[in-house]
Protein backbone atom coordinates (compact mmCIF):
# COMPACT_ATOMS: atom_id res chain seq x y z
CA UNK A 1 0.00 0.00 0.00
CA UNK A 2 1.22 3.29 -0.53
CA UNK A 3 -0.15 6.60 1.02
CA UNK A 4 1.11 9.82 -0.15
CA UNK A 5 0.27 13.07 1.68
CA UNK A 6 1.02 16.46 0.50
CA UNK A 7 1.41 18.76 3.48
CA UNK A 8 1.98 22.70 3.33
CA UNK A 9 4.25 24.16 5.83
CA UNK A 10 3.46 27.70 7.10
CA UNK A 11 6.80 29.31 7.22
CA UNK A 12 5.90 32.25 10.21
CA UNK A 13 3.21 29.44 11.99
CA UNK A 14 5.66 28.05 13.52
CA UNK A 15 5.71 29.86 16.65
CA UNK A 16 1.92 29.00 17.03
CA UNK A 17 3.10 25.66 16.59
CA UNK A 18 5.44 25.23 19.13
CA UNK A 19 2.32 26.96 21.59
CA UNK A 20 0.33 24.36 20.18
CA UNK A 21 2.65 21.41 21.67
CA UNK A 22 3.76 22.99 24.58
CA UNK A 23 -0.13 22.96 25.90
CA UNK A 24 0.17 19.27 25.08
CA UNK A 25 -2.67 18.99 22.22
CA UNK A 26 -2.13 17.46 18.95
CA UNK A 27 -0.82 19.48 15.78
CA UNK A 28 -3.79 18.19 13.89
CA UNK A 29 -6.23 20.21 16.38
CA UNK A 30 -5.33 23.50 15.08
CA UNK A 31 -8.08 25.44 12.99
CA UNK A 32 -8.46 25.22 9.55
CA UNK A 33 -8.67 28.93 9.61
CA UNK A 34 -5.01 29.93 10.69
CA UNK A 35 -4.11 27.35 7.83
CA UNK A 36 -5.87 30.30 5.52
CA UNK A 37 -4.50 32.84 7.25
CA UNK A 38 -0.78 31.92 6.83
CA UNK A 39 -1.58 30.38 3.28
CA UNK A 40 0.70 33.26 1.43
CA UNK A 41 3.13 32.88 2.82
CA UNK A 42 3.91 29.10 2.18
CA UNK A 43 7.48 28.36 1.67
CA UNK A 44 7.70 24.81 0.24
CA UNK A 45 5.64 21.51 -0.23
CA UNK A 46 7.14 18.14 0.58
CA UNK A 47 5.84 15.38 0.14
CA UNK A 48 5.90 12.08 2.48
CA UNK A 49 5.39 9.09 0.82
CA UNK A 50 5.00 5.41 3.48
CA UNK A 51 5.72 2.22 1.69
CA UNK A 52 6.54 -1.03 2.72
CA UNK A 53 9.64 -2.99 1.01
CA UNK A 54 8.49 -6.10 -1.16
CA UNK A 55 9.07 -9.32 -0.77
CA UNK A 56 12.46 -10.20 -3.05
CA UNK A 57 12.67 -6.17 -3.72
CA UNK A 58 16.11 -3.99 -3.40
CA UNK A 59 15.69 -1.66 -1.12
CA UNK A 60 16.89 0.71 -3.45
CA UNK A 61 14.03 -0.20 -5.73
CA UNK A 62 11.54 0.43 -2.41
CA UNK A 63 13.15 3.66 -1.95
CA UNK A 64 13.14 4.81 -5.57
CA UNK A 65 9.75 4.07 -5.48
CA UNK A 66 9.44 6.46 -2.09
CA UNK A 67 10.86 9.56 -4.89
CA UNK A 68 14.63 8.72 -3.36
CA UNK A 69 16.82 9.33 -6.46
CA UNK A 70 19.49 6.42 -6.11
CA UNK A 71 22.46 8.69 -5.33
CA UNK A 72 20.18 10.17 -2.75
CA UNK A 73 19.43 6.33 -1.47
CA UNK A 74 23.30 5.33 -1.63
CA UNK A 75 23.98 8.47 0.66
CA UNK A 76 21.59 8.10 3.23
CA UNK A 77 22.35 4.25 3.45
CA UNK A 78 25.82 4.76 3.93
CA UNK A 79 25.43 6.32 7.21
CA UNK A 80 22.63 4.07 8.20
CA UNK A 81 24.29 1.52 10.18
CA UNK A 82 21.97 0.22 11.86
CA UNK A 83 19.93 -1.03 8.10
CA UNK A 84 21.19 -4.16 6.82
CA UNK A 85 20.14 -3.19 3.13
CA UNK A 86 20.35 -7.08 2.05
CA UNK A 87 18.83 -8.86 5.71
CA UNK A 88 15.86 -5.71 6.17
CA UNK A 89 12.74 -7.42 5.98
CA UNK A 90 10.18 -7.32 3.43
CA UNK A 91 7.18 -5.57 4.64
CA UNK A 92 9.54 -2.64 6.36
CA UNK A 93 7.89 0.14 6.60
CA UNK A 94 9.85 3.15 5.05
CA UNK A 95 8.65 7.01 5.08
CA UNK A 96 10.03 9.22 3.04
CA UNK A 97 10.42 12.63 3.03
CA UNK A 98 11.27 14.55 -0.22
CA UNK A 99 10.94 18.44 -0.80
CA UNK A 100 10.17 19.43 -4.58
CA UNK A 101 13.38 21.94 -4.60
CA UNK A 102 16.37 20.19 -2.70
CA UNK A 103 15.47 16.54 -2.71
CA UNK A 104 15.09 13.58 0.25
CA UNK A 105 15.61 15.56 3.29
CA UNK A 106 14.15 12.40 5.71
CA UNK A 107 14.11 8.60 5.41
CA UNK A 108 12.48 6.35 8.01
CA UNK A 109 12.59 2.97 8.59
CA UNK A 110 10.52 1.19 11.20
CA UNK A 111 12.60 -1.68 12.00
CA UNK A 112 9.73 -3.00 14.44
CA UNK A 113 6.08 -1.86 16.21
CA UNK A 114 8.53 0.54 18.67
CA UNK A 115 11.50 0.55 16.64
CA UNK A 116 12.60 3.17 14.03
CA UNK A 117 15.35 4.60 12.44
CA UNK A 118 15.61 7.89 10.98
CA UNK A 119 17.65 9.40 8.56
CA UNK A 120 18.19 12.81 8.09
CA UNK A 121 19.95 15.06 5.61
CA UNK A 122 21.90 17.62 7.75
CA UNK A 123 22.59 20.00 5.27
CA UNK A 124 20.37 20.78 2.05
CA UNK A 125 21.70 19.76 -0.65
CA UNK A 126 24.26 17.65 0.55
CA UNK A 127 25.33 14.33 0.99
CA UNK A 128 25.49 14.45 4.69
CA UNK A 129 23.03 12.11 6.63
CA UNK A 130 22.20 11.33 10.17
CA UNK A 131 21.39 8.46 11.48
CA UNK A 132 19.01 8.15 14.83
CA UNK A 133 17.89 5.09 16.18
CA UNK A 134 14.50 5.93 18.38
CA UNK A 135 12.74 3.57 20.96
CA UNK A 136 8.76 4.47 20.80
CA UNK A 137 6.66 3.96 23.75
CA UNK A 138 4.48 1.16 24.67
CA UNK A 139 1.99 2.55 27.06
CA UNK A 140 0.69 0.19 29.75
CA UNK A 141 -2.91 -0.59 31.20
CA UNK A 142 -4.80 -3.23 33.79
CA UNK A 143 -7.98 -5.04 32.40
CA UNK A 144 -10.56 -7.77 34.18
CA UNK A 145 -10.57 -10.06 31.64
CA UNK A 146 -12.52 -13.25 32.39
CA UNK A 147 -16.20 -15.04 32.66
CA UNK A 148 -18.05 -18.79 32.92
CA UNK A 149 -16.21 -21.87 31.51
CA UNK A 150 -18.79 -23.50 28.55
CA UNK A 151 -16.33 -25.25 26.58
CA UNK A 152 -12.32 -23.73 27.22
CA UNK A 153 -10.64 -21.22 29.48
CA UNK A 154 -9.49 -19.81 26.21
CA UNK A 155 -12.96 -19.57 25.51
CA UNK A 156 -14.15 -18.15 29.28
CA UNK A 157 -11.43 -15.62 29.10
CA UNK A 158 -12.45 -14.88 25.61
CA UNK A 159 -15.88 -14.52 26.86
CA UNK A 160 -17.49 -11.28 25.95
CA UNK A 161 -13.82 -9.46 25.97
CA UNK A 162 -12.59 -7.71 22.92
CA UNK A 163 -9.49 -6.16 25.15
CA UNK A 164 -7.07 -8.67 23.09
CA UNK A 165 -7.47 -10.24 19.87
CA UNK A 166 -8.02 -13.81 19.87
CA UNK A 167 -4.93 -14.99 19.14
CA UNK A 168 -3.84 -12.69 22.58
CA UNK A 169 -6.36 -14.44 24.74
CA UNK A 170 -5.32 -17.73 23.90
CA UNK A 171 -2.07 -16.82 24.71
CA UNK A 172 -3.43 -15.26 28.18
CA UNK A 173 -5.17 -18.96 28.97
CA UNK A 174 -1.72 -20.71 28.20
CA UNK A 175 0.12 -17.95 30.24
CA UNK A 176 -2.65 -18.77 33.17
CA UNK A 177 -2.61 -22.02 32.89
CA UNK A 178 1.45 -22.00 33.19
CA UNK A 179 0.92 -20.48 36.41
CA UNK A 180 -1.58 -22.71 37.79
CA UNK A 181 0.00 -25.80 36.79
CA UNK A 182 1.05 -26.94 40.42
CA UNK A 183 -2.65 -26.36 41.74
CA UNK A 184 -5.23 -26.83 38.93
CA UNK A 185 -4.91 -29.82 36.06
CA UNK A 186 -6.79 -27.29 33.79
CA UNK A 187 -7.17 -29.91 31.08
CA UNK A 188 -9.30 -31.95 33.47
CA UNK A 189 -10.91 -30.06 36.57
CA UNK A 190 -12.25 -27.19 34.28
CA UNK A 191 -16.20 -27.99 33.75
CA UNK A 192 -18.73 -25.85 32.51
CA UNK A 193 -19.71 -23.47 34.98
CA UNK A 194 -16.04 -22.93 36.36
CA UNK A 195 -15.10 -19.22 35.98
CA UNK A 196 -12.05 -17.25 35.59
CA UNK A 197 -11.07 -13.67 36.09
CA UNK A 198 -7.98 -12.15 35.64
CA UNK A 199 -6.47 -8.54 36.47
CA UNK A 200 -3.82 -8.51 33.44
CA UNK A 201 -1.52 -5.59 31.79
CA UNK A 202 -2.52 -4.34 28.09
CA UNK A 203 0.64 -3.25 26.58
CA UNK A 204 -0.42 -1.03 23.37
CA UNK A 205 1.93 -0.55 20.57
CA UNK A 206 2.35 2.93 19.09
CA UNK A 207 1.03 1.48 15.70
CA UNK A 208 -2.17 0.19 18.27
CA UNK A 209 -1.13 -3.39 18.25
CA UNK A 210 -1.80 -4.76 21.61
CA UNK A 211 -0.56 -7.50 23.69
CA UNK A 212 -0.88 -8.61 27.56
CA UNK A 213 1.75 -7.59 29.87
CA UNK A 214 1.84 -9.59 32.92
CA UNK A 215 -0.81 -11.24 35.08
CA UNK A 216 -0.96 -9.25 37.70
CA UNK A 217 -3.84 -11.43 39.77
CA UNK A 218 -6.48 -14.04 39.42
CA UNK A 219 -9.26 -16.32 40.45
CA UNK A 220 -10.34 -19.51 39.29
CA UNK A 221 -13.15 -20.92 40.83
CA UNK A 222 -13.26 -24.83 39.90
CA UNK A 223 -16.31 -27.06 41.38
CA UNK A 224 -16.95 -24.05 43.81
CA UNK A 225 -13.22 -24.16 45.42
CA UNK A 226 -11.55 -21.02 44.55
CA UNK A 227 -7.85 -20.60 43.54
CA UNK A 228 -6.42 -17.19 43.75
CA UNK A 229 -3.11 -16.24 42.81
CA UNK A 230 -0.76 -12.78 42.41
CA UNK A 231 2.54 -11.58 41.29
CA UNK A 232 4.56 -10.45 44.47
CA UNK A 233 8.00 -9.19 43.82
CA UNK A 234 10.84 -9.64 46.26
CA UNK A 235 13.48 -7.18 44.89
CA UNK A 236 13.65 -7.20 41.57
CA UNK A 237 12.25 -10.90 41.04
CA UNK A 238 8.88 -11.34 40.93
CA UNK A 239 6.73 -14.58 41.17
CA UNK A 240 3.51 -16.04 42.03
CA UNK A 241 1.49 -17.00 44.89
CA UNK A 242 -1.34 -17.84 46.18
CA UNK A 243 -4.10 -16.19 48.58
CA UNK A 244 -2.29 -17.70 51.41
CA UNK A 245 1.19 -16.17 50.28
CA UNK A 246 1.98 -19.54 49.66
CA UNK A 247 4.43 -20.09 46.47
CA UNK A 248 2.60 -21.50 43.09
CA UNK A 249 5.51 -23.80 42.65
CA UNK A 250 5.22 -27.10 44.42
CA UNK A 251 6.76 -30.45 44.34
CA UNK A 252 4.70 -31.80 41.89
CA UNK A 253 2.80 -30.08 38.81
CA UNK A 254 -0.92 -31.14 38.65
CA UNK A 255 -0.50 -32.98 35.05
CA UNK A 256 1.81 -35.05 33.42
CA UNK A 257 1.35 -32.74 29.89
CA UNK A 258 0.91 -29.39 29.48
CA UNK A 259 -1.96 -27.30 29.05
CA UNK A 260 -0.75 -25.30 25.85
CA UNK A 261 0.22 -28.96 24.25
CA UNK A 262 -3.35 -30.56 24.77
CA UNK A 263 -5.95 -27.83 25.40
CA UNK A 264 -5.41 -26.97 21.25
CA UNK A 265 -6.20 -30.29 20.29
CA UNK A 266 -9.39 -31.32 21.98
CA UNK A 267 -10.13 -28.68 24.96
CA UNK A 268 -12.34 -30.06 27.03
CA UNK A 269 -14.29 -32.05 24.43
CA UNK A 270 -14.59 -35.86 24.76
CA UNK A 271 -11.47 -37.86 23.53
CA UNK A 272 -13.40 -39.10 19.71
CA UNK A 273 -12.10 -42.24 20.28
CA UNK A 274 -11.59 -43.29 24.04
CA UNK A 275 -15.16 -41.37 24.74
CA UNK A 276 -16.19 -42.39 28.04
CA UNK A 277 -12.99 -42.84 30.71
CA UNK A 278 -13.25 -46.25 30.76
CA UNK A 279 -12.83 -48.17 34.85
CA UNK A 280 -9.52 -48.81 35.23
CA UNK A 281 -6.52 -47.16 37.57
CA UNK A 282 -5.83 -44.53 36.27
CA UNK A 283 -6.06 -40.91 33.97
CA UNK A 284 -6.16 -41.10 30.29
CA UNK A 285 -4.70 -37.64 28.47
CA UNK A 286 -5.29 -37.84 24.96
CA UNK A 287 -3.06 -35.97 23.17
CA UNK A 288 -1.28 -35.84 19.18
CA UNK A 289 1.11 -38.59 19.19
CA UNK A 290 4.70 -37.02 20.06
CA UNK A 291 3.05 -34.18 22.70
CA UNK A 292 5.91 -34.35 25.39
CA UNK A 293 5.69 -36.00 28.58
CA UNK A 294 6.59 -34.38 31.87
CA UNK A 295 7.73 -35.47 34.77
CA UNK A 296 5.19 -34.59 37.31
CA UNK A 297 8.29 -34.37 40.13
CA UNK A 298 11.44 -34.53 40.92
CA UNK A 299 12.60 -37.94 40.95
CA UNK A 300 14.63 -40.86 39.49
CA UNK A 301 13.44 -43.55 36.81
CA UNK A 302 12.71 -46.57 37.96
CA UNK A 303 11.68 -48.20 35.16
CA UNK A 304 11.80 -47.43 31.60
CA UNK A 305 11.14 -49.97 29.05
CA UNK A 306 7.97 -52.10 27.75
CA UNK A 307 5.51 -53.45 30.19
CA UNK A 308 2.13 -55.49 28.37
CA UNK A 309 -0.67 -53.39 27.43
CA UNK A 310 1.15 -50.30 28.77
CA UNK A 311 3.18 -50.62 25.93
CA UNK A 312 6.34 -48.24 26.75
CA UNK A 313 6.41 -47.22 30.27
CA UNK A 314 7.97 -45.18 32.90
CA UNK A 315 8.21 -45.45 36.25
CA UNK A 316 9.45 -43.00 38.37
CA UNK A 317 10.06 -42.74 42.00
CA UNK A 318 9.92 -39.13 43.99
CA UNK A 319 9.86 -38.83 48.05
CA UNK A 320 7.41 -39.52 51.02
CA UNK A 321 6.63 -43.08 48.51
CA UNK A 322 4.73 -41.34 45.78
CA UNK A 323 5.54 -42.81 42.24
CA UNK A 324 4.19 -41.91 38.90
CA UNK A 325 3.79 -44.29 35.74
CA UNK A 326 3.56 -43.09 32.08
CA UNK A 327 1.66 -45.23 29.93
CA UNK A 328 1.73 -46.32 26.03
CA UNK A 329 4.02 -43.96 25.67
CA UNK A 330 5.77 -43.74 21.20
CA UNK A 331 9.08 -43.11 23.06
CA UNK A 332 11.59 -42.30 25.62
CA UNK A 333 13.64 -38.96 25.86
CA UNK A 334 17.31 -39.06 25.45
CA UNK A 335 19.29 -40.21 28.65
CA UNK A 336 15.67 -41.96 30.18
CA UNK A 337 16.51 -45.23 31.55
CA UNK A 338 16.32 -46.52 34.76
CA UNK A 339 18.53 -44.78 37.26
CA UNK A 340 17.88 -41.20 35.97
CA UNK A 341 17.21 -38.69 37.95
CA UNK A 342 15.19 -36.12 36.68
CA UNK A 343 13.90 -32.55 37.49
CA UNK A 344 10.17 -31.37 38.05
CA UNK A 345 8.66 -30.73 33.91
CA UNK A 346 11.97 -32.56 32.46
CA UNK A 347 10.35 -33.95 29.12
CA UNK A 348 10.85 -37.62 29.76
CA UNK A 349 8.96 -39.03 26.49
CA UNK A 350 6.01 -38.63 24.15
CA UNK A 351 2.88 -39.25 23.77
CA UNK A 352 1.90 -42.54 21.86
CA UNK A 353 -0.49 -45.50 21.62
CA UNK A 354 1.79 -48.50 22.36
CA UNK A 355 0.41 -51.58 24.48
CA UNK A 356 -3.02 -51.77 24.98
CA UNK A 357 -3.99 -48.20 23.52
CA UNK A 358 -6.86 -47.63 20.07
CA UNK A 359 -5.59 -44.09 20.10
CA UNK A 360 -2.53 -41.93 21.10
CA UNK A 361 -2.73 -41.19 24.15
CA UNK A 362 -1.18 -40.66 27.90
CA UNK A 363 -2.26 -43.23 30.50
CA UNK A 364 -0.86 -41.51 34.08
CA UNK A 365 -0.91 -43.38 37.35
CA UNK A 366 -0.17 -42.05 40.93
CA UNK A 367 0.88 -44.39 43.31
CA UNK A 368 0.98 -43.71 47.42
CA UNK A 369 3.19 -46.50 49.32
CA UNK A 370 2.60 -49.14 46.06
CA UNK A 371 -1.64 -48.18 46.03
CA UNK A 372 -3.36 -46.37 43.14
CA UNK A 373 -4.55 -43.01 44.04
CA UNK A 374 -6.52 -40.49 42.34
CA UNK A 375 -3.90 -37.73 41.57
CA UNK A 376 -6.24 -35.42 42.27
CA UNK A 377 -7.10 -36.22 45.49
CA UNK A 378 -3.24 -37.51 46.04
CA UNK A 379 -1.98 -33.74 45.34
CA UNK A 380 -4.59 -31.97 46.75
CA UNK A 381 -2.56 -30.84 49.49
CA UNK A 382 0.87 -29.98 48.13
CA UNK A 383 1.46 -26.62 48.17
CA UNK A 384 4.73 -24.41 48.05
CA UNK A 385 6.89 -22.87 50.38
CA UNK A 386 5.28 -19.93 52.46
CA UNK A 387 6.73 -16.02 52.06
CA UNK A 388 9.27 -15.36 55.12
CA UNK A 389 7.33 -13.94 57.92
CA UNK A 390 8.62 -10.36 56.84
CA UNK A 391 7.03 -10.05 53.86
CA UNK A 392 3.94 -11.04 55.47
CA UNK A 393 2.45 -7.54 56.10
CA UNK A 394 3.35 -6.24 52.68
CA UNK A 395 1.88 -9.01 51.03
CA UNK A 396 -1.39 -8.82 52.75
CA UNK A 397 -1.48 -5.13 52.06
CA UNK A 398 -1.11 -5.80 47.97
CA UNK A 399 -3.05 -8.49 48.00
CA UNK A 400 -6.31 -6.68 49.49
CA UNK A 401 -5.65 -4.10 46.45
CA UNK A 402 -5.09 -6.28 44.09
CA UNK A 403 -8.05 -8.36 44.51
CA UNK A 404 -10.51 -5.62 44.98
CA UNK A 405 -9.35 -4.48 41.81
CA UNK A 406 -10.14 -7.74 40.23
CA UNK A 407 -13.68 -7.43 42.02
CA UNK A 408 -14.29 -4.39 40.99
CA UNK A 409 -12.97 -3.98 37.27
CA UNK A 410 -16.30 -4.45 35.19
CA UNK A 411 -14.72 -7.21 32.84
CA UNK A 412 -16.94 -5.32 29.91
CA UNK A 413 -16.10 -2.17 30.50
CA UNK A 414 -12.40 -3.18 31.03
CA UNK A 415 -12.87 -4.93 27.40
CA UNK A 416 -13.20 -1.34 25.90
CA UNK A 417 -10.63 0.21 27.34
CA UNK A 418 -12.00 1.97 30.37
CA UNK A 419 -10.01 -0.66 32.93
CA UNK A 420 -8.63 0.94 36.14
CA UNK A 421 -5.20 2.34 35.40
CA UNK A 422 -2.03 1.65 36.74
CA UNK A 423 -1.09 -0.85 39.39
CA UNK A 424 2.81 -0.06 39.17
CA UNK A 425 5.01 -2.34 40.97
ZN1 LIG B 1 -5.53 -45.59 30.62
Amino acid sequence: MTVTRTLLVAAGCLGIGAAVIALGRPVEERPAAEVLTAGPRVSSRWRTTVDTLRKGEALSVALQRAGVSPLEAADALRAASAIDSRRIRAGTQITARVEPDSGTSEIIFQLAIDRIVRLTRSNVGTSDWTEKEELLPWSTDTVVVGGVVTSTLTGAIAAGADAFPERVRTELAYALADILEYRVDLSRDLQKGDSVRVLVERQVAPNGMVRPGNIIAARLTVDGRSVETMRFAQGTRASYYDGEGKSMRAAFLRAPLAFRRISSVFGLRRHPILGVTRAHQGTDYAAAAGTPVRALGDGRVIFAGWKGGYGRVIEIRHTNGYVTRYGHLKGFASGIKAGTSVAISRTIGFVGATGLATAPHLHFEVLVGGKHRDPRVALRNVTGEPLAAAQRAEFVALKARLFAQLDAGQPTLAMRGEGVRGTGD
